[in-house]
Parts: structure tokens; sequence; C-alpha cells
């Protein structure tokens, strides 16, 4: 095969079909080859280059590419009833359900299962609003929940929410991690808060301690309703199963997505007590509903996937991993203090951020040429992001941390270059 004229095919396409501007960020990002498969931390290209996965799909590929228990799972259930027909009861779906219900913390019971993280984000208000009959929302500044009109408009970036105003209306923002803030954002008109319990895209931002502890306090004593938004920190990422565990509360609804499908299939979900369930499903069982959401294939993936993160004991894996990498990467700190400002995380979910937007571009290409994989977040482009499969090896650490500390010395030295 003539790799090149694939990859030239491919690029055309993307210019004349898919997205040209997009096309053009990735080639000079240094992602400019095509994916062909992938495994466990490994991604490899149709030229034959491997590369260690340390952005995890966004925090999707938490099980490693490929889990054999999950692949298997969905093969043994793709050619016997892969969508549902929605006419008679879902044995999957059912299991699921009350998987989630098992592992999801406190009274959190009943689960309506879609098929992204915007989905889940979308119900959740909706049922909150059900619930208190109330229409207002409290978000935080920098959060991200989806881009479609409602998690847009709980989303805390106006790059991407000013084209598309009027938004769903309701929504104020307040810093994150401020609870004061909270406290006179929040009236009898909230109906929810909705928070991550560290913000992905807004940067990798972990809140002060007892913030998310005071956030359900607060919700208590005004009849507010708490969301946590767990699509990007769900399922281990953090070093626990979720990321409201790192301060034994429970909210009131909690959305998932991403590592939910074990990284072969998409599917969200949001899960409520059965307060919240009662006064909205309970009042019409297809107040909400979707045709593809709970489909069979999602739901053993699902079902296997929450098996293997607790099987492999992957949340006390990442917390272990996760100690070692930052440490690692603290040390990249103390080196180029002149380029890095600042590294922090949580588990496997590390954000190293820079002084200047430029460093970490450069930095991303460079890491891609010496076969890592990694990004910036979404709504703080400062910052790199790594969120590397739980599985990854303190081996494949070394060598990434390797390749970030060439990778920065290289980006200095061009940008001097330009001065
Ligand atoms: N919520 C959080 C915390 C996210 O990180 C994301 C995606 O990055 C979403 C919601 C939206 O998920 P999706 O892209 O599956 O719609």
């Amino acid at each position: 095969m003539d790799v090149e004229a694939v990859l030239d095919d491919v690029f055309e396409k993307y210019r004349e079909y898919v997205n040209p501007g997009l096309a053009n960020v990735m080639r000079f990002a240094g992602f400019g080859n095509i994916e062909e498969r992938a495994q466990g931390t490994r991604i490899y290209d149709l030229a034959g280059n491997e590369y260690i996965d340390c952005l995890g799909g966004y925090g999707v590929f938490s099980l490693g590419h490929c889990h054999p228990k999950v692949v298997e799972a969905v093969r043994a259930q793709v050619g016997k009833l892969p969508l549902s027909t929605k006419i008679f009861f879902n044995k999957p779906l059912a299991d699921l359900c009350a998987k989630l219900a098992s592992v999801t913390p406190g009274p959190l019971q009943y689960s309506f299962v879609c098929n992204s993280g915007t989905e889940a984000v979308e119900g959740a208000i909706k049922v909150a609003r059900m619930y208190t009959g109330r229409r207002n929302f409290v978000a935080t500044v920098g959060g991200f929940h989806g881009k479609s009109m409602g998690s847009l408009s709980a989303s805390g970036r106006e790059l991407f929410k000013t084209p598309f105003t009027p938004l769903v209306p309701g929504f104020s923002h307040v810093p994150f991690g401020d609870i004061q803030a909270l406290e006179s954002a929040s009236d009898g008109e909230t109906a929810a808060v909705i928070v991550e319990p560290v913000q992905g895209e807004g940067g990798i931002r972990i809140p002060p301690a007892g913030y998310l502890k005071a956030v359900r306090q607060l919700c208590d004593e005004r009849g507010i309703l708490m969301i946590a938004d767990e699509v990007q920190t769900g399922f281990g990422r953090t070093g626990r199963m979720f990321g409201v565990d790192h301060e034994g509360i429970s909210p009131d609804i909690m959305t998932m997505a991403k590592a939910l499908g074990g990284g072969v299939m998409p599917i969200g979900a949001f899960s409520a007590t059965p307060a919240v369930w009662e006064a909205s499903f309970g009042q019409n069982p297809l107040i909400h509903t979707t045709t593809f959401g709970g489909n069979p294939l999602a739901c053993v993936a699902a079902l296997a996937a929450i098996e293997v993160f607790e099987e492999e004991n992957l949340p006390a894996r990442a917390a272990d991993t996760g100690a070692y990498f930052l440490e690692k990467l603290r040390g990249a700190h103390a080196r180029y203090p002149q380029a890095i400002s600042e590294v922090r995380g949580i588990g496997l979910m590390i954000g190293t951020e820079f002084e200047v937007e430029d460093i970490g571009e450069l930095v991303i290409g460079g890491m891609a040429r010496r076969g890592v994989v990694a990004a910036y977040t979404l709504n703080n482009p400062r910052v790199i992001r790594f969120e590397p499969p739980l599985i990854i090896t303190r081996e494949e650490i070394d060598v990434v941390v390797q390749a970030f500390d060439e990778a920065v010395a290289e980006a200095l030295e061009m940008l001097e270059g330009l001065v």
C-alpha cells in the first residue's frame, strides 16, 4: 500500500467533505497520520508508527484500547440483538442500570441510558426542572458539559456559546471552587447546581478540599439539587471510582459517559435518586426518550467495562501510577520553570500549564514526533492534559516524561530562534 497516497486522499477528503480547518490544525499539530488500530496503551498509524496514548480519548480509553473482555461481550451480542426493539424488555439495559445503582454512591438508584455525555447532561437538566419546579441553574466558569443547547448553556466558555445565543435561559456561572460565590448566586429559584468534581476541559482544575462537601450542604439547605458531571472523572480516572468519592458525598443526579463504554462503545447515562425519578419518569414514563439509548450492544460493553474496573482494581491503580506520574512531571517543571507555570492532577487526570499557549502547541507536536499522544484542554489551551489508560505502567510513564522533557526543550529552542 502506498501510505503517502492514502494519506493525501484522506487529507483531501477532510478538506473537501469533513472539516477543512480541523484538517489543517491536525496536520500542523503533528497528527497528520491516519489511525489504524489500537491495543492496550498503544495506538498504531497506517505507516506502522506506534504511539503511547497519553490522551486516552479525553477519558474514553480508561481500560486501554480494545480490552478483550469488552470486545468479547460486544462480539457475543452483535450478531444476536445489537439494537433494542423497544417493544420487549431489554435485559442488558436492566442489568446495566442495576450495576450502576451498585457502583454509584449513596441513594442514586435509577438510570437513564443514552449515547453521549451531552445527552446525559440534557436529561439531568430536564429532570432537575421537573423535580424542583424551578427553572434556574448555577454552573461554573470554565466548566464543560457538552455542546448541545442545554449542556452548552451550562458550559462556561463564551467562545463556544456566543455564536448560538439565545441559549437556554436560567443559567448563571460562578468561579469554580468558590463556595461563597455559589451561595450568592443560588436562591429559591435555583433548580440545581451542576459541577464537575475536577474540571477537565477547564484545564484539569481541582477544587479546594471540602468544596464538593460544601456544595452538597448548600444544596441541602436550599432545596437545590446537586448534579455531579462525572462524564470525564467517572470510573476511576481520579483514583476513586467517582470524583465525588474523594469527599464522601453523593449528588442527587450524576452524569456519566466516556469510559463507561469501555473504550469500545459510545454510551452515556444519568443516574438519580428515587425521589427525582418519581417526580419525572414517575409522572410520565415517556417524558424523556431516545431511540438508540440503552441499546443492548452498548449496555453489554458498559457492564463488562464496569466489571473490569472492579476486577482490575483500576481506581486504586490510577491513584498509584498517577502519583508517580505527577512526581515525574514536577521534576520537569523544576527543570523548565520559565516555560511551565504549574503541574497539577489527581489520579491519572493531570495537566501541565504553560506560560504561553504556543509552547503547549509545540510540545504536543514534539511529543507526537517522539511517539506520545497528548492534547490540550478545550476551555484552556494553555494546559496540556495527560489522561492515559489507567493500565499505563511506570515504565511507560518514564518514556512519556522523557518525551515531554525533550519536547519542552525543543519548543523553547524554537521559540528563542523566533525572537
Ligand atoms: N461533561 C464533561 C465533564 C465532559 O468532559 C464532556 C466532554 O468532554 C461532556 C460532558 C460532553 O460529552 P460528549 O462529548 O460525549 O457529548
